[in-house]
């Protein structure tokens, strides 16, 4: 390796850490980033955190021609070839960074962009809002991997030189030149997608569990989700909004009145009980399971609906694209539903 590329790759981590320290930015294992260079397309290993880049080797290398090649047969199910072997995978995401043009390519959940991506009027916002600053194309949603890739793929088909992907339920896809070019790219979006919020109600006591499978969770500003009658409210009529809340938060919320209730439900069928329960005008409960992965999936959800106004229609995840997310077949999913008190 070359001291060009080495220089490249040490901004790139450095870009990496400071972002992943960033919940507004990256959330866990979310998002991804990729760079190519000498006939490589470097990508972040699935299930690594971006947080962590400049802890351990979290990028693997993979083959860009064997996968352009794919692209060019219209082939989005390839699998990518790791260069040499190691026991990291690619990201599922790997075809839609191999696909964008541009030498650098930053895939992110963050909240300011994503706030207006949930949002049933978000294509009319997201021009008004940018204007001529950007390149961009918005892609309706589709289940990430294959579907996604083929969508975004034909999208930038049909526009010249696409630097910003909106992706619709999901985040976003930047392209640029270098670091630097996508630093000043995703800056110019936060500034102007931006969505001013109160700030969180810290006057209430840490709420008590009457249950001894639970306890509260630990970010304390999530109990707000239940204390909040709107926020509370968009657990039952928004919750799927999408795919990563869905995969490790589940397909609905488990909303109660009061605890009594809870032990009703959970007395039906004791050896179910969720891991993550919400009572209302209380607090928010989780079982002693219940990991920080999902707990800073809960904080992005929280996220993304405090910027949203108390009328403002979102759009949810519908119950096929649900299912297709939890490789669940549709039918025994509505079932499922069916049978959720
Ligand atoms: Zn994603």
């Amino acid at each position: 390796m070359n001291n060009h590329n080495d220089q490249i790759r040490a901004q790139i981590i450095q870009f990496c850490a400071d972002i992943g320290s960033n919940p507004l930015l990256v959330q866990g294992a979310g998002g991804n980033v990729s760079w190519k260079d000498s006939g490589t397309l470097w990508i972040k290993a699935s299930g690594t955190w971006l947080a962590e880049a400049d802890q351990h080797d979290i990028f693997v290398p993979v083959n860009p021609n064997a996968l352009q090649h794919a692209i060019q047969q219209r082939n989005f199910a390839v699998t990518p070839q790791l260069i040499d072997t190691r026991e990291l995978k690619p990201s599922i995401e790997t075809l839609l960074h191999a696909l964008m043009p541009q030498p650098v390519v930053v895939h992110l959940h963050a909240i300011e962009i994503l706030a207006h991506l949930v949002r049933a009027d978000c294509e009319k916002t997201l021009i008004t809002a940018q204007g001529d600053s950007l390149s961009s194309v918005l892609v309706a949603y589709h289940k990430p991997g294959e579907d996604l890739a083929q969508a975004v793929y034909d999208a930038i088909m049909q526009k010249q030189d696409v630097d910003v992907v909106f992706l619709k339920n999901h985040g976003v896809v930047l392209g640029g030149s270098s670091i630097a070019d996508i630093v000043t790219t995703l800056n110019t979006l936060i500034t102007i997608l931006q969505t001013p919020v109160g700030a969180a109600d810290h006057t209430r006591p840490i709420p008590v569990s009457r249950h001894p499978s639970y306890v509260p969770i630990q970010d304390t500003t999530l109990h707000e989700l239940a204390t909040h009658s709107t926020l509370f409210d968009r657990l039952t009529s928004d919750w799927a909004l999408y795919p990563d809340h869905v995969v490790f938060l589940g397909p609905q919320a488990y909303t109660y009145t009061n605890w009594e209730q809870t032990e009703t439900l959970f007395a039906i069928s004791p050896n179910e009980k969720p891991e993550l329960i919400f009572i209302r005008d209380h607090g928010v409960f989780v079982t002693r399971t219940f990991s920080i992965a999902k707990q800073v999936q809960l904080r992005c959800y929280y996220d993304v609906i405090k910027r949203q106004k108390a009328g403002t229609m979102l759009t949810s995840l519908c119950h096929n694209q649900i299912a297709a997310l939890l490789n669940w077949d549709a039918e025994k999913y509505r079932m499922r539903l069916a049978n959720i008190p």
